[in-house]
Formats: structure tokens, sequence, C-alpha cells
């Protein structure tokens, strides 16, 4: 495959058929690094229509693949994933602007969600039996894959949005094409190579690198195409929602978050609960520079304990090594782009103007070694639900503070977002986290931890934060229809009309 030809249509890889092209940015020192193609409509066109040839109604190969041996490419795909961890995950970090070990960690997810879908499926293939309550009706529900599916993904984690989607996908039995960010397409090609390499047949995985405005919006108005399934912003995905509705196609959406981390002062009785509670509190806010959907960006903390956490949190952010996330010994890179950068710059500065207390950060470093997009880690203290840091996704390292001193206004400052993603809670008291977890409106509670996710349990958002489900049974149920097939084996008539 030569640079610019990164799309790939019908098994071929090819240029855009416009020839136009796209650098790609190293976030660390704003210089380009690679060269992709800048697909357009047209290429959609192309990638859906071969997508749609392969499916051809249900009756292509991969969908009449039987299932344990969609199963067993998947667990050829985690391998070459694993063959290649390395270079993947070194490509991720430098497209995305994470440190090497992060971009290590994103590829073994990756891997994880190749092997789940392959567990999942397999067996299923038999459907569910109904008890019709009759033994001469034989009736069964059984599961056939939607059709050819619109993929579009974000560049915070490139390549594990997209294998959420690709796994179930393709262990479902349909076909696709795959939009990844036009800022960071480089390891979704990769992974569609490894598809081909791991045996897929030709027209199956296709993937279009280019623009949302255009690539996107035709993925998702465009008639032959089934689902779509989009992760990124409100705004966008509000639009890819109504372009959707025209032909009435699947849609599933994971959008944002603004999502609260709850520390009840018992959870800071003894010393090593007090450090373990900061340590996840600027884990939860600052990993990836703040630019995970999850982020614990609104730390909510019992007021009998908020001067201490907050002087401990800020002296630990202070600390925070920032620089290009190849080099050694450094623990956060840059933002991904000059937007992300200004968008951060502009949250904090309106903080303050609206009375926000600036306890870390609140600058970017300049100079050798960042020439890049690099923000300070930035802790403002002193915030409340009225300011726009507090109610909008900032998306960057940024960590606003409140406080509270009942059960149930923390709980009401938790729910107070047009989010619900994910939320965490802090506390010594068994009983008092669950009584907060059953209350919090968000797709994931962590109790005494944040972030972590398992391929087994469903990912998604109440509210604002989407439609449907990842990961999970619910995942791969995303990707297919459910067929009654009802079978009377004694057929007589119902003589309903007389005549
Ligand atoms: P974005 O909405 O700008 O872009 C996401 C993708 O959509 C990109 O591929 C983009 O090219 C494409 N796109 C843009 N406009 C489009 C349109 N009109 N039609 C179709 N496609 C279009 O988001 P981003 O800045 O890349 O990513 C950050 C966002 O993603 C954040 O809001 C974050 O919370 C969200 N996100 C959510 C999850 C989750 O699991 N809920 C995970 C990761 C990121």
């Amino acid at each position: 495959m030569s640079a610019e030809k990164t799309i790939h249509v019908g098994g071929e890889w090819r240029a855009a058929l416009s020839g136009a092209t796209r650098e790609i940015l190293d976030p660390a020192d704003a210089k380009p690094f690679a060269v992709v193609a800048e697909g357009g409509a047209e290429d959609v066109d192309a990638a859906v229509a071969a997508a749609s040839e392969a499916f051809a109604g249900g009756q292509g190969v991969w969908p009449q693949t039987p299932t344990a041996e969609r199963a067993a490419l998947l667990r050829r795909v985690a391998d070459l994933l694993q063959r290649d961890r390395e270079e993947l995950g070194r490509l991720e970090a430098r497209d995305a602007g994470k440190t090497v070990e992060e971009g290590r960690v994103d590829i073994d997810c990756v891997t994880d969600a190749f092997r789940y879908f392959a567990d999942l499926v397999v067996g299923e293939g038999a459907g569910r039996v109904v008890d019709a309550g009759s033994a001469e009706i034989h009736s069964v529900v059984v599961h056939e894959p939607v059709g050819v599916c619109a993929l579009i993904t974000p560049w915070n984690y490139p390549l594990l949005q997209a294998s959420w989607k690709i796994a179930p996908a393709l262990a479902a039995g349909n076909t696709f094409v795959v939009k990844p960010s036009e800022i960071t397409p480089m390891t979704t090609v990769a992974l569609v190579a490894l598809l081909v390499e791991a045996g897929l047949p030709a027209g199956v995985a296709n993937v279009v690198t280019g623009p949302g405005a255009s690539v996107g919006a035709r993925m998702a108005e465009h008639p032959e195409v089934d689902l779509v399934s989009f992760t990124g912003g409100l705004v966008s995905g509000t639009k890819v929602m109504q372009a959707a509705a025209e032909t009435v196609k699947k849609v599933a959406l994971e959008l944002g978050g603004k999502n609260p981390n709850v520390v009840f002062a018992d959870a800071c009785a003894t010393e090593e609960g007090f450090d373990t509670a900061v340590d996840q509190a600027l884990n939860a806010a600052f990993i990836h520079s703040g630019q995970v959907c999850s982020a614990g960006s609104r730390l909510i903390v019992e007021e009998s304990v908020r001067e201490r956490f907050v002087a401990e949190l800020a002296r630990r952010a202070d600390r925070i090594r920032i620089g290009r996330g190849t080099e050694k010994g450094v623990e956060c890179g840059p933002l991904v782009s000059a937007a992300q950068l200004e968008k951060t710059e502009y949250y904090v500065a309106a903080a303050l103007e609206e009375g926000a207390v600036l306890r870390a950060g609140g600058w970017r470093p300049e100079g050798d070694g960042y020439e890049g997009y690099f923000y300070r880690p930035t802790v403002l203290d002193g915030c409340h639900r009225e300011m726009r840091v507090v109610r909008e996704e900032t998306f960057g390292p940024i960590l606003t503070v409140e406080g509270f001193t009942t059960e149930a206004e923390a709980i009401a400052l938790a729910n107070d977002t047009e989010y619900g993603l994910a939320g965490g809670v802090w506390t010594a008291d068994a009983g008092r986290a669950r009584r907060v977890a059953a209350k919090l409106r968000h797709g994931t509670v962590w109790i005494n931890d944040f972030h972590p996710y398992l391929p087994q349990a469903e990912w998604g958002g109440f509210g604002k934060s989407g439609v449907g489900r990842e990961l999970g049974p619910a995942g791969l149920a995303e990707y297919r229809e459910s067929k009654h097939v009802y079978q009377n084996l004694n057929p007589a008539p119902v003589r309903w009309f007389s005549g």
C-alpha cells in the first residue's frame, strides 16, 4: 500500500477518486508525519456499493459463513494485533498524542474486543426456541446480520472505538465501511490491512479516510447503508441521527460525557484511603490529557475534606510530566490538535472570568520540546453548575471542583448534566456506595475506582451521551436483526371467512 492509498474498497487499496490527500500531523511537534487519501462522497458510494455486493442481501460469503468460522477469523485478527502490538501501539501514540504505554494498552484492549466477540457469537447460531404453548407449533427466534454498516469513529481512542464496532459487526456477519477521524486515521487503516491478511473476503471490510462533513455525512445518509454506528461529539451525533432518519437506518450513538467523580469524606478517613482517592481523581481527569469521553472532569467533594483534597490534588497535578509520548518518563502527551488546545484555553479563561479559582496549571508550556499542542493539567476550584466549564464537555485537561454537604446534594450535583455516560463514587460505607450508585443516571458507575471497563459489560450513555450500547451482549445485538420463525406442524383452515 503506498502512502496515499489508504482507501480500501472491494479488496483494493486506492487513492481518493479526486486524488486529494491530507497530511497527518504529530501533535507533539505539529509537523506532518504521514500522508493519507482525502476521500469524498464518491469514495463512500464506491465503498458502500462494494459492501452491499459482498452482503448480497444476506446471501454473500461472509453473512453465510458459519459463526464458528467467523469467530476463528476474529481470533486470527486478535493474534495479528498482538504480533504487531509494538508497532501499532507506537503508531496510535504518535497519531493521537498518547504515551507509548497508553498506545500498547489500547492495542491489548482492541485485542480483547476481538476475542470477546469471537467467544460470544459461537453457539448462538441456532437461535432461541420460544414456547408457543402448543406442541403443534415450532417457534424460534434467529439472529441475522443487519446488512451494510457505516462505522464512524473519533480521534481520542481511534483503534479501540473502531474495534468496538468492527468486531461485533463482523461477528454478526455484516459488511461495513469504516471512517476513522480525519486527524487520526493511521491505525484503522492498519487494522483493515490485518483483516485482509486474516482472510476476510473482499468487499466485507472497506475503509474511507476523509472528513466528517463529506465522507461521514454521506455514510449517514446513504440509502444502501442499513445501520450507522457513530462515536463522537454531540453536535455531529445529532447530524448523523437526522441524516439517518431519512432512510430509517438503525442508529447507535456513543457521544460525550461530563462525568462526576463524587468523593465522600469517609473515603479519606485513613491516609491510605485519602491517597488512593486523590491518585484516582488525578487519573480520572488527566489520563490522555482529559481527552476521554468518560473523563472524571467534575470532582464533587464533601466540604469537610475539600481543602485538603484539592491542595494535594493540585500539588500532584503540578508534578505531572508532560511531553512527547514516545519520550521516557513522560506521563501525559499533548492535546490532539490546535483546535483542541484553543478550546481548552477558551474554557479556562471563561471559568476564571466566571469566578473559578485556579489551583494548578492553566497555562501552556512553550519552547524546546513543546512545539506541539501542550497544556498543563488544570484544577479549577470554586466552580458551580452555572459555569460553562462545569456544564459542557471540554475534552481537555481541566478538572473542576464543586463541594457538597449531604448525600442527597452529592447525587443531585452528579446527575445535573445533560449527559450521562459515567461516574465514580468514593466512600468507605458499602451501603452508601450502593445507594448512591443506584441513584446515578449514568451508563457506568464506578465504586472506589475510575475508568475500568470490561468487554463483557455494556458501555454507553443515558441522556445525551447516546443511543444504544457497545460491548457486552447488547453490543452484539446492535448488529443483528431478530427474526421470528413460526412453524405450524399441523396446518388446517382457520375458517375466519365463511364463504
Ligand atoms: P466529532 O464528532 O468531531 O467526530 C467524530 C467522527 O465523526 C469523526 O470521524 C468525524 O470526521 C465525523 N463527523 C464529523 N461531522 C460529521 C457529520 N456531520 N456526519 C458524519 N460524521 C461526522 O468528535 P471528535 O472530536 O472526533 O471526538 C471527540 C468526541 O467523541 C467527544 O465528544 C467524546 O466524548 C466522544 N467520544 C465518545 C465515546 C463514547 O464511548 N461515548 C468514546 C470516545 C469519544
